[in-house]
């Protein structure tokens, strides 16, 4: 025989006697004794089941970040471990009213549907609502074995009996410290009896919900800051490239094109106007100067506006920086005479921001989405202010520009006239008025600059001096006038012989002429000399007073290399000596003084 099963057999042969003993001195029995660690040892392993069962739950709500999946699973499981017929959540709204979340909910089959209490139905409680969560609020769960028994109020048991509910245990969901809503188990075919370990189960699920939540809240929380950065973003890198383009395009058509254009590409709306006030209009009178608008809406551009309102009331508020943004025309309390005019344009919603030029309102940005209303985002607001300040900045600019421009043409035409005054009376300074060849002054300048160039140079300079022989006998002869016309004649003909940029040909007083010959010998000074003479010659200009019957020249030649040790003076009186020399000849001469050798001087 196995030595450990005698300890069994022993109590089992024994039970009965010691039973006896037991009762008779007043001790629990074997049986009772027995009868207790069953009974514990089922609760412990209800307790281990439940504590598993929530390990579970609670698991499934950590794994997932998606609310629908969170409650879904947590409602079938809860229902299905409290063994009830019914799970749901309610959410309070603001006002402490609720309803169902029907997507959340699990119902065994068969009690999908029952008395009202169907898919997201709304249940305002009015004592939850007067007591802002009541009991839940405390964060207190509320079990209910029995609505015909528990003692309920009337009325309470009459809602819980038009949901066919018999009994129900609740506990409060918190996100954060705020009562958020109700995890409700329900038993519809019968009373139940709650196990505190069941409550508790309910309360530690509605904790973890609370926490999903938070999470999730969180997490959208975090998705719309994401978002809302890239987005802002994206608007700040459209608004700089904008902002450059802006300030590229000084002129104010370019300017407005670009604006319209960008901006109804970046907010994706269905007409971007520019409205001009009409000047002196004080803000009653304007048109749509620029336009961007999706085909399938009517143009707004150049459609003249008159709005005395505008003028009168709202302007003002532009004027000083405000903006406006409707989502909905009809739902902004808006005079009849101003949803007209929007109507005109088929808008519905749309945000305006003022356009200054300097302090004054030149215009308004206007945002135009038309049919639909229209939730307008803070960034795609800001993003639009912004723009309406660069624009502003660019229009006084392009203003500025414009005034310059008109005021450097005026200025550059002024300049010229200038200019031509200038020159006319510098002409009028150097040129003989009666031949207009350059006259005695200039000549001396001209000289002056000359020598000392040519002293630099270590160059000739030769200078002819001719005069016109009897010329006081054709004067005499023909007349004063007539003697002009022959000065005018003879200047032109020495002119054109004179080519040289370099050379100079002016009227040296009277009847006497003079050509300076720069970087001229004594040869080349006496062939220029030449062809002078012979030119006069060929005009044969008739001189009925002298023996060759025509007007002829006497020309005295003078030739040296410049230098610092004389004046040009020398050359002139050289040159006249030589002229003097010429008459001697008998006129019609040309005589050169005389030639200085390059190293004569020095
Ligand atoms: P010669 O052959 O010796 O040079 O004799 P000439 O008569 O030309 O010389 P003279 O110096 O005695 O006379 C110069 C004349 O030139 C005197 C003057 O009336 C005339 N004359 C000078 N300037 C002008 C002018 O601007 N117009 C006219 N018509 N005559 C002028
Ligand atoms: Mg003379
Ligand atoms: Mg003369």
């Amino acid at each position: 025989m196995n030595n450990r099963k005698i300890p069994y057999i022993l109590a089992t042969l024994c039970r009965p006697i010691i039973n006896k003993i037991s009762k008779l001195l007043g001790l629990p029995t074997i049986d009772y004794l027995q009868a207790q660690l069953h009974q514990k040892t089922e609760q412990l392993e209800q307790i281990s089941a439940h504590q598993k069962a929530i390990y579970r739950v609670i698991s499934k709500i950590r794994a997932s970040l998606d609310l629908e999946t969170i409650f879904r699973t947590t409602t079938k499981e809860t229902c299905r471990l409290l063994g009830v017929e019914r799970v749901s959540v309610y959410r309070f709204s603001e006002d402490w009213g609720g309803q169902f979340l029907g997507d959340f909910e699990f119902t065994e089959p068969g009690w999908d549907n029952c008395g009202k209490l169907g898919k997201n139905t709304i249940w305002n409680d009015s004592y939850l609502q007067k007591h802002q969560g009541g009991r839940y609020r405390h964060n207190e769960t509320f079990v209910v074995e029995d609505i015909y028994t528990a003692g309920l109020s009337q009325c309470h048991a009459e809602i819980l009996e038009q949901f066919q509910i018999r009994a129900f245990a609740t506990a409060p969901i918190f996100v954060k410290q705020k009562l958020w809503g109700i995890l409700a188990a329900y038993q519809h075919s019968r009373p139940n009896n709650w196990q505190i370990s069941e409550v508790k189960f309910l309360t530690q699920v509605s904790a973890q919900l609370g926490m999903a939540l938070q999470q999730a809240e969180q997490l959208a929380e975090l998705e719309q800051k994401a978002k809302s950065l890239r987005e802002t973003g994206q608007q700040q890198i459209i608004l700089l490239n904008l902002i450059s383009a802006i300030r590229e395009s000084l002129d104010f058509d370019t300017l407005c094109q670009t604006t319209i254009k960008e901006v109804r590409k970046t907010l994706q709306c269905d007409r971007v106007g520019l409205f001009r006030f009409d000047l002196d209009s004080n803000y009653c009178y304007g048109e749509f100067v620029a336009e961007s608008v999706l085909p399938i809406y009517d143009s707004a551009l150049l459609k003249k506006v008159k709005d005395y309102c505008f003028g009168e009331k709202y302007a003002i508020h532009y004027q000083h920086g405000s903006i406006q943004v409707l989502t909905d025309i009809y739902n902004a309390g808006l005079k009849d005479c101003h949803i007209q005019v929007l109507e005109e344009f088929q808008i519905r919603a749309q945000i305006i921001v003022p356009l200054m030029n300097g302090s004054k309102l030149w215009g308004l940005l206007c945002i135009h989405q038309c049919e639909n209303t229209r939730e307008w985002s803070k960034n795609e607001i800001r993003f639009v202010k912004q723009l309406a300040a660069q624009f502003s900045i660019a229009l006084q600019n392009s203003h500025l520009l414009a005034q310059t421009r008109s005021q450097a043409e005026e200025l550059s035409q002024a300049l010229d006239a200038l200019q031509e005054a200038n020159d006319k009376l510098e002409n009028l300074a150097r040129l003989d008025s009666l031949t207009q060849v350059p006259n005695r002054r200039y000549f001396d300048e001209f000289l002056d600059l000359e020598w000392k160039r040519l002293v630099r140079e270590k160059q000739y300079l030769s200078l002819i001096m001719f005069d016109i022989d009897h010329f006081k006998l054709y004067n005499d002869f023909y007349g004063h006038q007539a003697g002009d016309q022959c000065l005018v004649k003879i200047a032109k003909t020495a002119k054109e012989i004179v080519k040289r940029p370099v050379d100079l040909l002016a009227r040296y007083g009277g009847e006497e002429f003079a050509v300076i010959l720069p970087n001229t010998g004594q040869s080349g000074a006496c062939v220029v000399a030449e062809q002078i003479k012979s030119a006069i010659n060929n005009l044969g200009i008739p001189h009925g007073r002298t023996e060759k019957q025509i007007v002829t020249l006497s020309l005295g030649i003078a030739t040296q290399i410049p230098s610092v040790y004389q004046t040009p003076q020398k050359l002139i009186l050289e040159a006249d000596q030589a002229l003097y020399q010429a008459k001697q000849q008998g006129r019609d001469y040309c005589m050169h003084f005389r030639t200085i050798e390059k190293d004569a001087d020095y």
